[in-house]
């Protein structure tokens, strides 16, 4: 099969930035256990490979953030992941004497600061993000004035009195659907200040897909099912070409299980996929 390769590929600056933090961590407490509150980056590889160098994840599933740390003893070693964490967390940390490290990326940071400096200036935000997502979760920990306005859902305007709030988003939204929100909000709130926070690394993915060669009649998107921006690749591929197949597969275990009678494949890639999984992915494919 024919295999075009997309840039940017493999790891983000963020992704790769917490992973570093991660290993430097338990090089520094080599013999106690080290903790990450939820997943470091949302790749369930990365993680197995953490949890190896004995690096343990708290999941979340059901149980809130708080519980998982008040379960943890006193002192204890933990890492916060790259999509930031609650506010009330750091108080939580505080109070529990853990030694505390931020693997949050600095994108993110940027975002929440941002948030910050209006909440001082008074003025409430309008919150763009995906429900329950951690990076969502920490921007409307910070302040009642934050409101959440979840992209594949609608939004109670009588709830922000500011007739000029800002506008600002989580960084792996789907760059077209948010576009469309902001038309939503203009027509409510005509001064609305909209600040766009996609980041980099999520927008060139995603426009890297928007235009593909006429042979092309597949689309593989190498990811895990819990990262955001890798299922933003999969709806804008499902989306902007409904006749070429689109597939999220996270590991070459999996795409070997799938019927592949296809001639030309593109391959793109979530900010949180090991480049090994994706070559040999792309070796795969390109033997058969
Ligand atoms: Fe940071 Fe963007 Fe990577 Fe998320 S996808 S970790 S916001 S650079």
């Amino acid at each position: 099969m024919k295999v075009t390769l997309f840039e940017p590929k493999g790891y983000c600056a963020g992704v790769t930035n917490a992973i570093k933090i991660a290993y430097e961590v338990k090089k520094e407490h080599r013999d106690v256990p080290v903790y990450i509150l939820g997943m470091l980056v949302h790749n369930q590889i990365v993680i197995d490979e953490l949890e190896k160098a004995g690096i343990t994840t708290l999941y979340r599933h059901s149980i809130s953030d708080e519980a998982l740390l008040e379960s943890l003893p006193d002192g204890s070693v933990i890492i916060f992941s790259a999509h930031g964490h609650k506010k009330n967390l750091d108080e939580l940390a505080l109070e529990k004497h853990f030694v505390v490290y931020d693997a949050t990326c600095p994108r993110v940071k940027h975002n929440l600061l941002i948030i910050e400096q209006e909440l001082k200036n008074k003025h409430q935000i309008i919150y763009v993000g995906h429900n329950n997502h951690p990076e969502a979760l920490a921007a409307l920990s910070l302040s009642e004035n934050v409101f959440f306005y979840d992209i594949k859902g609608s939004f109670d305007y009588k709830r922000v009195k500011d007739k000029s709030p800002l506008v600002i988003n989580q960084t792996t939204l789907n760059t077209k659907e948010l576009k469309d929100i902001y038309i939503d909000i203009i027509v409510h709130k005509p001064k609305a200040r909209i600040e766009n926070e996609i980041c980099a690394t999520t927008r060139l993915r995603q426009e890297a897909l928007i235009e593909l060669e006429e042979d092309v009649d597949l689309i593989v998107v190498v990811g895990d099912k819990a990262s955001s921006n890798t299922n933003r690749l999969l709806e804008i591929a499902s989306s902007s070409h409904p006749e070429v197949k689109s597939l999220l597969v996270s590991s070459l275990e999996e795409i070997k299980k799938i019927d592949l009678p296809f001639k030309h494949a593109v391959i793109s890639s979530g900010a949180s996929t090991p480049l090994s999984e994706i070559d040999l992915i792309v070796s795969y494919l390109k033997s058969l």
